[in-house]
C-alpha cells in the first residue's frame, strides 16, 4: 500500500546539458536582471572570468573570495562588491562554497540567483544556507534561498579533480541514502534518490578512469540534481548530523567527512529502515554498509577520519555533540553505539 504523503514542487528552474552555460544570458534576463555579480572562488577565477567576458555589459562585477562554510565576513564584502557593482543579480560559478555566498547575499538583499554548478554537493537546489560566525556554524532555510535558475553543464566539470569528484559523489550519494528514509519522504523523493544513487554508482569509477570523458561527467551530474534535490525536499538525520558536528566542531572538511561517514551511517540505520533501504542495498550487493564501504575504497575515496584529521581524543566529545539537541532517526540515537560508529569511522573499518 503507498503510504500517505505531501509533495512539494521546488520553484527552481533547471537547464542541463553539455555546452548549457551559453544559455546564461538568457537566464540572467529571464530574472530580469541587467547587472550580474560573478561570484567564484579563487580557485575557479579564470573560469568565472572567461563566461564573465562572454555575458558582456551583463557582467558588472566579479567577486572571487568564496570560501569554504560561508564566513559572514566574506559575505559582508560580497555584499560592498555588490553595491559597488550595482548589481541585480548573482551568478554563483562553483560548488556548494560558491553557491553558498550566492545564497548569503540573496538572504539579506532577495537578490536573485542564477547558479552555475560545477560539484555534486547539491546546494544548488536547497532551501538551506549555512554560515559560520566566530567558528559556530548556524544553518537556516527559506524560499529567497533557494536559487531561481541552475545551469547544469557537464563540460565544465571536466576539470573537477579526481579525489573532489569521489568525495562530492560520496556527498550527493548521502542525500539520497538519508531521503530514502526520511520521515516525510513521498514516492517522487525516493525515485530521485534511488535513481540518482545508480547514477553516480554507474559514473564515478568511469570517472576515476577517465576524468576528461562527458559522458560519465553528465550522469555524475544528473546524478547530483537528483541527490540534491532530495536534501532540498524532505528531512535528514544521523548522517548529516554527524558530518555537520564533524565539520562545525572539528573543522573537518565537507566532502570528504561525508563519504567517510556513509557506510557507517548507512549500517547504523540497515535494520530500523530495512524496507525504505532494500532497493539500495540491492544496488551495492545486498547490505548497504559494506556495499557502500566496498564501493568507496574502489573508487579511491578517503576512508578515515583519521586521515582527515581528526584526533581519537575527540571523538567523545564528538558522540556527546552528535547526541545533544535530539533528532528524527529511524534508529534512536544510542551515545554507545555513535562512538562505537565513530571509532570505526576513525579507524576505517569495514562496517558489518
Ligand atoms: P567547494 O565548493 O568548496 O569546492 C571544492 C573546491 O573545488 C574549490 O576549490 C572549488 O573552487 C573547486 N572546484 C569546484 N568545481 C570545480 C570544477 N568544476 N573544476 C575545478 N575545480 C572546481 O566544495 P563543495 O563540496 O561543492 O561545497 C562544500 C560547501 O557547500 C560546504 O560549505 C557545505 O556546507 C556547503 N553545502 C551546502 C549545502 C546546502 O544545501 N546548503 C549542500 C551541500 C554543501
Amino acid at each position: 500500500m503507498v503510504a500517505p504523503f505531501r509533495y512539494t514542487v521546488s520553484a527552481a528552474q533547471v537547464i542541463f546539458g553539455s555546452g548549457s552555460v551559453s544559455r546564461l544570458a538568457d537566464a540572467i534576463a529571464g530574472q530580469g536582471g541587467k547587472h550580474a555579480l560573478i561570484l567564484s572562488t579563487p580557485h575557479q577565477k579564470a573560469d568565472a572570468q572567461r563566461i564573465a567576458a562572454s555575458l558582456g555589459p551583463l557582467a558588472a562585477g566579479l567577486f572571487d573570495g568564496a570560501v569554504m562554510h560561508t564566513p559572514i565576513d566574506v559575505t559582508e564584502r560580497a555584499m560592498a562588491a555588490y553595491e559597488k557593482a550595482g548589481a541585480d543579480c548573482v551568478v554563483a560559478i562553483g560548488g556548494g562554497s560558491t553557491i553558498g555566498l550566492g545564497k548569503a547575499i540573496a538572504y539579506r538583499n532577495d537578490a536573485p540567483q542564477i547558479v552555475v554548478a560545477t560539484t555534486y554537493a547539491g546546494s544548488e537546489v536547497t532551501p538551506i544556507l549555512g554560515q559560520t560566525e566566530n567558528g559556530q556554524k548556524t544553518t537556516v532555510r527559506g524560499p529567497g534561498i533557494l536559487p531561481e535558475v541552475v545551469i547544469y553543464d557537464p563540460e565544465l566539470t571536466l576539470g573537477l579533480p579526481v579525489n573532489i569528484s569521489v568525495s562530492s559523489g560520496l556527498n550527493a550519494m548521502a542525500h539520497a541514502v538519508e531521503g530514502l528514509y526520511a520521515q516525510d519522504r513521498n514516492p517522487i523523493s525516493s525515485m530521485m534518490a534511488l535513481e540518482g544513487l545508480r547514477a553516480l554508482k554507474q559514473a564515478l569509477p568511469q570517472i576515476v578512469n577517465a576524468p576528461r570523458d562527458i559522458e560519465p561527467r553528465s550522469e555524475a551530474l544528473y546524478g547530483s540534481w537528483l541527490c540534491g534535490t532530495v536534501l532540498g525536499a524532505v528531512g535528514m538525520a544521523l548522517h548529516h548530523k554527524l558530518c555537520h558536528t564533524l565539520g562545525g566542531s572539528f573543522d573537518l572538511p565537507h566532502a570528504e567527512t561525508h563519504a567517510v561517514i556513509l557506510p557507517h551511517s548507512a549500517a547504523y540505520n540497515a535494520a530500523a529502515a530495512l524496507d525504505a533501504l532494500k532497493p539500495a542495498a540491492d544496488l551495492f550487493g545486498g547490505l548497504l554498509g559494506s556495499g557502500l564501504y566496498d564501493f568507496a575504497a574502489s573508487i579511491g575515496a578517503p576512508m578515515a577520519l583519521r586521515d582527515l584529521g581528526m584526533k581519537e581524543a575527540d571523538l567523545d566529545l564528538a558522540a556527546e555533540l552528535a547526541a545533544r539537541n535530539p533528532y528524527w532517526n529511524p534508529r534512536p540515537i544510542e551515545g554507545k553505539a555513535i562512538r562505537a560508529l565513530l571509532q570505526s569511522a576513525w579507524e576505517g573499518a569495514r562496517p558489518r
